[in-house]
């Protein structure tokens, strides 16, 4: 008899481990409450890069000084926007869809929770739209039902002034003026998207870096760019409260206060300050599964949580919230319940996955950063080249950013890099291939790459 595998939620996680499991013979069934694609193609990933990808069409549009063209207003049409947005959800839906479907998996559109370790509860509907209570007994599990953003108790998001970032699409209209609450990945992108859309944006930065665990050089670039873009950052604030209010003029405003008394008003204001787990309500005291204390699903190395059977991948499981390490951590979940780990077999490593923010300039990095090879006192070597020596960057107009490679010294394996600016997001697959595979910074260097390319840049900075 078949395997048979039951996966509650549809997201990157859930769908890879899905089609993976089900190529390698396993009796699928998905459980999904919303969309196959998940939060990832509903809010997150899809619809935020989607809107970046507009924002530096206008970007560059404006920037065209010194290319030749002539000077042109852009504007940007929301209902255009919107239904660009739309389509390309749609088209990524139903394509994963499509394919679970050819593949055999059993997709049910409803609510999943555990009621023992081998059961699982299923609230839907049935053909005449009437609920539908149902039980499929399972021999493995997996948990990938995704993330929420984090609300906390001193902010009530109302949708309309006060967002979280799943209140942005569709961008029914853009906020006059707009004030970002946290710096991390997800906090940046979005002062870079609205400031492309002509808002005028705060970024209320806790520390006094953006990126704060970013190496402080890639930070200083961005920092740069959002100066000249009129970003205005406060930074070493906290924000404490975020209320609407009615100003002396009878305009309706968002105040954002910060804990050393600094105040600022914006029409809108969008919490970015991170998630937490969709752990909640799902039967896991039933089925014996333990948390840690923030909720997520303790697993090892294989994915396992304390109940061998069951699995947790993707931001439920607490590593990087990143849709790449979710599919890869279903792909191998998918090999682990099929008994293949028993063959060659690579586990995941955490510390080798490649990312990118999506803003002006890109950033992206992989492997070990520098500041941590110091901070244990590690030797390497460190080659940093600028974009502007590559021909391909005076040929773009867009000089700013550089590649910067981290090497074992005695060894040349390369261990890291980072890069800044144009395609970061897209070049760091070399770096990350270089890491993954231990090749050599004189691999990198007697590759015969494409000339005019950014790529040029990675190749001096191996040599
Ligand atoms: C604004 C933003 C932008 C991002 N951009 C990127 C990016 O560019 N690149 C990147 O790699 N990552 C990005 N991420 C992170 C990425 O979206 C997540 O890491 C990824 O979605 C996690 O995948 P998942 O499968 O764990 O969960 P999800 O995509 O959240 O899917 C989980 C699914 O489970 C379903 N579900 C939950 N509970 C139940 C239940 N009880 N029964 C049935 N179904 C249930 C949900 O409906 C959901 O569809 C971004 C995140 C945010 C917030």
């Amino acid at each position: 008899m078949a395997t048979r595998f039951v996966i509650i939620g549809g997201g990157p996680a859930g769908n890879t481990a899905a089609s993976h499991a089900a190529r390698l013979g396993a009796e699928v069934t998905v459980i999904e409450r919303d969309v196959i694609g998940g939060a990832a193609h509903l809010w997150d990933c899809i619809p935020s890069k989607t809107m970046i990808a507009t924002g530096g069409a206008l970007a560059l549009a404006r920037r065209n000084e010194g290319m030749g063209l002539e000077q042109a207003e852009a504007g940007v049409d929301v209902e255009a926007l919107t239904e660009r947005i739309e389509s390309i959800k749609m088209r990524l839906q139903r394509g994963t869809t499509n394919l679970l479907s050819s593949q055999g998996v059993t997709l049910v559109k409803g609510t999943a929770r555990m009621l023992s370790p081998y059961d699982v509860e299923i609230t839907t509907t049935d053909d005449a739209g009437a609920p539908k209570v149902y039980t499929v007994r399972a021999d493995a599990v997996l948990l990938a039902t995704g993330s929420r953003p984090r609300i906390p108790d001193w902010c009530h998001p109302d949708g309309e002034r006060i967002l979280t970032t799943r209140d942005c699409y569709p961008p029914t209209t853009f906020p006059e003026s707009i004030t970002v609450v946290g710096s991390g990945v997800t906090g940046v992108e979005f002062v870079h998207m609205f400031a492309s859309f002509g808002a005028k944006v705060t970024l209320v930065v806790s520390r006094q870096q953006v990126l704060p665990s970013k190496d402080p050089e890639v930070a200083a670039v961005l920092e740069d760019d959002f100066l000249k873009r009129g970003v205005h950052l406060l930074k070493g604030a906290r924000a404490t409260s975020i209320e609407r209010e009615v100003n002396e003029a009878g305009v309706e405003e968002v105040v954002v206060r910060c804990d050393d008394g600094r105040v600022v008003r914006s029409s809108h204001a969008v919490l970015a300050i991170g998630s937490v787990p969709n752990t909640d309500d799902l039967g896991l005291d039933a089925a014996g599964v333990e948390l840690d204390r923030n909720g997520y699903v303790t697993i090892d190395r294989h994915c396992q949580s304390n109940v061998g059977h069951i699995y947790a991948a993707g931001d439920i499981s607490g590593k990087l919230p990143l849709s790449s390490v979710a599919s890869m951590q279903g792909r191998k979940v998918a090999e682990h319940v099929l008994g293949m780990q028993k063959m060659a077999h690579r586990h995941l490593d955490y510390d080798k996955a490649a990312s990118a923010i999506f803003t002006e300039p890109e950033i992206a990095d992989v492997g070990l950063a520098e500041a941590d090879a110091f901070a244990v006192g590690r030797k390497i070597r460190v080659t940093k080249v600028p974009f502007s020596s590559t021909p391909k960057a005076l040929i773009n107009n867009d000089w700013r950013g550089f590649v910067k490679i981290i090497s074992d010294p005695a060894t040349g394996v390369v261990l890291g890099g980072s890069i800044v600016g144009r395609h970061a997001a897209e070049l760091i697959s070399v770096i990350a291939l270089a890491v993954t595979a231990n090749l050599k910074v004189s691999d990198i260097v007697e590759s015969l790459l494409v000339h005019p390319a950014l790529a040029e840049a990675l190749a001096e900075a191996a040599e």
